[in-house]
C-alpha cells in the first residue's frame, strides 16, 4: 500500500507547516510515496534528505513562476509520444505514472497526467515514425516510470518495437530500481530476455542520495547484467538533498560498488513548483570542482544543464584551458601551476 492522502501520511509524519499547506493549494503533481520509499526515511527529521525528495510543500504551488515544458518537448513531439530532439536519439513517453512522485520531476506537465499507459495506436505510430527515421540509434524509453506498465504491456511494447528497429539501442529508464524494488520480479526479468536480441538495452536509474542505494539494488543490478545490460545512473541535484560534497562523493562511490556508472548530474531545470529544489548555478560548479578532486574518472558523473527554451544539454566544468600563446595551449593544472602543448 502505498499513501496518497493526508491522513495516510499524518500516520508516519508529523507534518510542518509548509507541508500541511500543500494540500490547501491545487496540486499538479499528486502525492505517492511507496511503503519502501517512506521506510527509507527518517520519520523524526523534517530536513531528511529522502523527505525532501517525496513530501510535497506549499512552495511547489504559491511561489514559483516559471515554464511547463521549459526544455521544449512539446515542440519537438513528432507523434504523441515521441520526442526527437536530437537528431539520432529520440524518447519515447511510455506512461505518466510513477511508483512514487519525485517532487522535483521536470516533465510534471505529462507525469500523472491521466494519460495512462502507450496505446497501441500510439505505439504502431511511434514505430511507423521510428521506422522511416534510420539516423535515430537510441531510443530512451521513459515516462513516467516504464515499469509501472504491467508485464503484458511491456511485452507488447517491445515486441512492436523490437520487430521494428532491433538495431535502436533502447534505454530502459527507470526509477524504480530506488523506489520500489520489488517490482523487478524473475517474471519481469523473463519478459525482458524474451525481447533481448538486436542491439543492447541500458538501464538508467535515478538515485540521488546514497541511502537510497540498499541490498535489495545490488541484486536488481545484477539480474539486469546477467542478461547483458550494463546500468547507468542521472542523478539531480536538488537543495537539502544532495548539494553537499560529501554526500554527492558517497552517492558515486556507493553505485560504482552496486555497479552502476554515474552517468549525469542534472542541474535543476527551470520547470515550475521546483524552485525552492534548485541549487545555485555558482554552488552546483564549485561542487563538481570539489568532487573532481575527489573521485575516480569512472565515479565522475557530468554536471549538466538542460538549457532552457529547447536549447538542448551542455556540460558544465570548471574550464583548464587557459588560452593560447606562442603557437601554444596553456593550461592551468588542476594540482597547481601552468603547463603547455603545443598548437600544431
Ligand atoms: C537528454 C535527452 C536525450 C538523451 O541525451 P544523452 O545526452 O544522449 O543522454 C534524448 N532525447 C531527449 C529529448 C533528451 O532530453
Ligand atoms: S520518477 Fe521520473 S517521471 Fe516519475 S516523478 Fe520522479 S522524476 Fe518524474
Amino acid at each position: 500500500m502505498s499513501i496518497s492522502s493526508l491522513k495516510q501520511l499524518e500516520e508516519h509524519l508529523d507534518l510542518t507547516e509548509d507541508e500541511r499547506q500543500w494540500f490547501n493549494t491545487s496540486p499538479r503533481l499528486p502525492l505517492l510515496v511507496s511503503d519502501h520509499v517512506m521506510a527509507l526515511m527518517d520519520e523524526n527529521d523534517p530536513d531528511d534528505p529522502i523527505r525532501r525528495q517525496f513530501i510535497p510543500d506549499r512552495r511547489e504551488n504559491t511561489d514559483d513562476v516559471g515554464d511547463l515544458d521549459p526544455l521544449r518537448e512539446e515542440e519537438h513531439s513528432e507523434t504523441p509520444r515521441l520526442i526527437h530532439r536530437y537528431h539520432n536519439r529520440a524518447a519515447l513517453l511510455t506512461t505518466d505514472r510513477c511508483f512514487s512522485y519525485c517532487r522535483h520531476c521536470f516533465r510534471r506537465r505529462f507525469t500523472s497526467s491521466s494519460s495512462g499507459p502507450i496505446s497501441g495506436k500510439q505505439l504502431e505510430e511511434a514505430a511507423a515514425y521510428l521506422g522511416m527515421h534510420g539516423e535515430i540509434r537510441e531510443v530512451l524509453l521513459t515516462g513516467g516510470d516504464m515499469f509501472t506498465m504491467s508485464d503484458g504491456q511491456i511485452a507488447s511494447m517491445l515486441a512492436t518495437l523490437k520487430s521494428t528497429r532491433p538495431d535502436i539501442i533502447y534505454r530502459l529508464c527507470t526509477r524504480a530500481v530506488a523506489t520500489f524494488p520489488e517490482r523487478f520480479t524473475d517474471k519481469l526479468f523473463e519478459t525482458i530476455s524474451m525481447y533481448n536480441y538486436g542491439a543492447p538495452y541500458y538501464l538508467m536509474t535515478q538515485f540521488n542520495h546514497p541511502r537510497e542505494i540498499t541490498e535489495e539494488t545490488e541484486r536488481i543490478i545484477s539480474s539486469f547484467m546477467k542478461l547483458g545490460i550494463p546500468a547507468m545512473n542521472q542523478s539531480v541535484l536538488l537543495k537539502g538533498v544532495n548539494d553537499d560534497v560529501d554526500v554527492l562523493e558517497e552517492l558515486s562511490n556507493k553505485l560504482l560498488s552496486a555497479r552502476i556508472k554515474p552517468y549525469y548530474l542534472f542541474q535543476g531545470d527551470l520547470v515550475n513548483g521546483t524552485e525552492h529544489l534548485r541549487v545555485h548555478l555558482e554552488d552546483g560548479l564549485e561542487l563538481e570542482r570539489e568532487l573532481r578532486k575527489r573521485l575516480s574518472g569512472l565515479a565522475m558523473p557530468q554536471y549538466t544543464l538542460d538549457l532552457p527554451d529547447g536549447g538542448g544539454k551542455v556540460i558544465l566544468t570548471h574550464d583548464h584551458m587557459l588560452g593560447h600563446r606562442d603557437g601554444c595551449w596553456v593550461f592551468e593544472s588542476p594540482y597547481g601551476g601552468r603547463r603547455i602543448y603545443p598548437e600544431k
